[in-house]
């Protein structure tokens, strides 16, 4: 993903910024922009600044809310001959780089054409969160151009297919999803809509950040607990490999490959640097599963060889879940195998305030697609109960991700707003409020 677009209001008119993903690709370009700007078009070239070698910096993050958007590079000079300059320095900028990366074909003037967002509302809560969900990121002001898809039950009454095409065919066009649970019937019937998805679009990373919210009472609510999950997304037991080896005898297949653990890892470790986090731990069974979770972890050590500012740690799973019951605040980045991630993940929600709080996306090379960790809730299904909070969580993190830094600054303090408040809370964390109530409150702080 890579474009252009103005400063959000507040700052200088005409300073446009360039933004570039969270990709690998798309860093190399920018490294590159940045140590050549005699390359760049004139427009954007502009006077050195005494304070800079280049008319270009990459950007600091404005927050700490343990985002994953992309890095972007600043234009410290102002572009006054308005949009259209803008658009043809863009243009310009291909020229200037034939060779780029694939990104460089997706430019979008970004103040100026709305972002379109494949919107998947799920089963049992899903419509319902991912409702609330989107009227809260229309209500920050950005433009958006919702391609609603159905996944899941909804999609199979209407075309026979719990999956259809129809939903691969939207991302390719829009590269960015929010989307709601889809369940997946237990122990028999089709396989998850989820694994599927994730494994086509090969969208390798998990990411989870886990932080208490102000206000919210929790058994561990005077703990400053604030880390980040990295959870492999393709492999491990969800390969979904099993068969009856003769009666009364299954066997599934736990497939770990290089490829994948690297990914993951080298994802943890750059994202650590980026956000100026301290520690990862790698997760693993490794004692046991010596092949699949030796790899894993000569993998992790392999790229945190290359991170030497980072401390680097390894935890056995079974003894990772008790301390982090027992001392969550001591952990910080985790990276983990599938399997293991997906369990953490509700673990690491229930010292938080639970499902209805912490959200996730999933990232790939060339596509995103962000979902809570929660599935489809079929016990309070359509009773108007559910918490959107990690939905709209979500949404900040996919916010971000499109450059839209602004406004999901401003959709997380407004969350934070309503919790501190604690007046409109919903029931899974001790309030009385349904969905729509929260919803409103959330959108009346915006
Ligand atoms: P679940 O997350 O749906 O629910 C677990 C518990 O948490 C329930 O008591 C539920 O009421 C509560 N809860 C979850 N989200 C909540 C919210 N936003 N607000 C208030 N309470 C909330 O887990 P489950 O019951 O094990 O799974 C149900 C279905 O969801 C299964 O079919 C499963 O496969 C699917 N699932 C889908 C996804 C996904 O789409 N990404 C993830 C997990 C589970």
């Amino acid at each position: 993903m890579f474009g252009l677009r103005r400063r959000p209001d507040g700052f200088p008119d005409g300073i446009g910024q360039l933004l570039l993903g969270h990709l690998g690709a798309d860093k190399k370009l920018l490294a590159r922009a940045v140590r050549k700007p005699d390359r760049l078009p004139a427009v954007l070239r502009g006077d050195r600044n005494s304070d800079l070698d280049s008319p270009l910096r990459i950007a600091h993050r404005p927050d700490h809310a343990g985002d994953y958007g992309p890095d972007f590079i600043e234009l410290n000079q102002p572009v006054e001959d308005g949009p259209q300059a803008l658009q043809n320095a863009v243009l310009d900028l291909q020229l200037a780089f034939p060779s780029a990366e694939p990104e460089w074909h997706t430019v979008r003037i970004l103040r100026y054409v709305a972002h379109k967002i494949t919107l998947i509302p799920g089963d049992g809560i899903g419509p319902e969160v991912a409702d609330a969900t989107a009227r809260a990121v229309e209500a920050t002001g950005v433009a958006v151009e919702w391609e609603r898809v159905d996944a899941g039950l909804a999609a199979e009454k209407a075309t026979g297919h719990y999956l259809p095409e129809a939903v691969f065919d939207s991302l390719a066009r829009t590269h960015v999803g929010l989307k709601g649970p889809v369940g997946t019937p237990i122990a028999s019937g089709h396989s998850s809509v989820n694994v599927a998805l994730r494994k086509r679009l090969n969208l390798f990373v998990n990411f989870r950040p886990v932080r208490m919210l102000p206000g919210l009472k929790t058994r561990f609510s005077d703990l400053a607990i604030d880390l980040v999950i990295f959870r492999e997304n393709t492999e491990d037991l969800y390969a979904g490999i099993e068969h009856e080896v003769a009666a009364g005898v299954m066997e599934s297949l736990k497939v770990i490959t290089k490829t994948a653990s690297m990914n993951i890892a080298k994802a943890a470790f750059e994202y650590s640097v980026r956000e100026g986090r301290k520690k990862v731990v790698a997760i693993h069974k490794a004692n046991i599963m010596k092949l699949t979770d030796g790899l894993f972890l000569r993998c992790c050590r392999e790229v945190a060889a290359g991170f030497p500012e980072i401390e680097y740690g390894e935890l056995i799973v079974d003894n990772a879940c008790m301390q982090l019951v027992m001392r969550p605040e001591t952990f910080d980045v985790l990276v983990l195998p599938n399997l293991y991630g997906d369990i953490v993940s509700d673990l690491t929600a229930g010292l938080v305030g639970g499902l209805g709080i912490v959200p996730g996306a999933n990232l790939g090379d060339s596509c995103a697609v962000f979902e809570a960790v929660h599935g489809s809730a079929p016990d309070i299904a359509g009773k108007g109960l559910a918490n959107p909070t990690a939905l709209m969580q979500s949404a900040r993190l996919m916010l971000a991700h499109l450059g839209e830094r602004d406004a999901a600054l401003r959709l997380q303090k407004a969350i934070e707003a309503v919790y501190r408040e604690g007046l409109h809370l919903t029931r899974d964390v001790g309030g009385i409020a349904g969905t729509d109530e929260f919803t409103k409150a959330v959108i009346g702080k915006l």
